[in-house]
């Protein structure tokens, strides 16, 4: 019996509403199969939480978490109640920190029964390895002078260990896949660091030589995401540009509420923390109409994490059945609400049985 012991933090908006329906699909799925069992144990951790304590979580919240198989979380935010970036350093930041999530994994896949924006999106199956933890995101620089002579400096910080940490992610993930992994550079305009990841990216790959591999500059890159998502397989890439590269990847899809996400720990230490890519969307909380596929199919990664793909790949199927019933949220063209999407997925799996 795979027993997996889950903290689960619903946060703010409608990570409360979308939270519910994937919980009850993972219970759902373990009532069904009879080999897996969640114990979900819930933390009330939000902006609310902060109103009344001064704090997103307690402090000795990272201790509290860390005797988890995994964090399932929501959304984190209500700009109302807290600045966003106190709520995102207080809770989000500190996990994805402390718990050394040094890999974000961010599939793009045309699901059926949702229209991608694209004219001709074909069959795109993608995801996006992106470096979590440094790179162009640094506190390293400042600013020097004043007036009209004023200067600001940023350094990126590019480690030969967390650069190959990503990419050997990449190539170990392309070989489960179609066996393709293209690197996001910029080494005709970067000249320190991206020259760096290239040789880096060369290095690696002669350890997977049955791996093909292609290499584009983050600006052409971009465009093909657009114009020919279908050529991408696994696509590694520093954390600005996996940043840039998931949130179109995401807009290619139809909907930010169907994006999935992993923050992966890769020394097995800590606990990976899965989170849909949307946010808590305050313009919408409260209707009922937010779609749950981003959060289940975060649940999907988590089953597929956990050694689980083939209850994993049976959810996606079911969630693309639904979606191509035309059992939808309005976000993707539907009038379904979200608990309606949530039953006829669970009442899908228990037809499979
Ligand atoms: P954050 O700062 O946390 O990213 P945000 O409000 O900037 O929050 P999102 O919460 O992701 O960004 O919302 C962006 C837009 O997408 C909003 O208009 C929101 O209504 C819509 N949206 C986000 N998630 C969903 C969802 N699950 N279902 C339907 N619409 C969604
Ligand atoms: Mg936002």
């Amino acid at each position: 019996m795979n027993v997996l012991e889950i903290a689960v933090l619903p946060g703010d908006g409608i990570g409360k509403e979308v939270m519910p329906e994937a919980l009850e699909v993972l219970r759902c799925i373990a009532q069904i199969h009879g080999g897996i069992r969640f114990d979900f144990v819930e933390f009330p951790w939000n902006c609310e939480y902060y109103c009344e304590t001064g704090k997103m979580m307690p402090d000795d919240g990272l201790d509290t978490l860390a005797g988890f198989n995994g964090i399932f979380l929501g959304a984190v935010g209500d700009p109302r109640l807290v600045p966003d970036h106190i709520s995102l350093w207080g809770l989000l930041l500190k996990i994805r920190k402390g718990f050394r999530q040094t890999i974000n994994l961010r599939p793009a896949k045309q699901l059926k029964g949702v229209a991608s924006p694209l004219v001709n999106p074909k069959n795109f199956d993608l995801i996006v390895v992106r470096e979590n933890s440094e790179g162009e995101y640094s506190e390293i620089g400042g600013r020097i002078h004043q007036g009209e002579d004023e200067v600001a400096i940023q350094n990126a910080v590019f480690t030969r260990k967390g650069s190959e940490a990503a990419m050997r992610y990449a190539f170990e993930l392309a070989q489960k896949r179609s066996g393709h992994v293209t690197s996001a550079t910029k080494s005709n305009g970067i000249y320190h660091t991206m020259p760096f990841w290239d040789q880096i990216f060369k290095e690696v790959q002669t350890d997977y030589p049955e791996v093909k591999t292609s290499s584009y500059h983050i600006d052409a890159l971009a465009a093909f995401f657009v114009s020919r998502p279908q050529l991408f397989d696994v696509v590694v890439a520093s954390n600005l540009f996996g940043d840039i590269l998931t949130d179109l990847g995401g807009a290619i899809m139809g909907s930010i509420g169907i994006a999935p996400s992993i923050n992966i720990n890769l020394d097995g230490k800590y606990p990976s923390m899965f989170e849909p890519v949307h946010g808590s969307a305050p313009d919408i909380y409260g209707k009922g109409i937010a779609n749950p596929v981003g959060q289940i199919w975060t649940a999907k990664m988590m089953l597929d994490y956990f050694g689980e793909e083939e209850l994993g790949t049976a959810l996606l199927q079911v969630i693309e059945d639904v979606m191509e019933s035309g059992i939808r949220t309005a976000d993707v063209g539907g009038t379904a609400s979200t608990q309606e999407v949530g039953d006829a997925i669970r009442e899908r799996l228990h037809r499979l049985n």
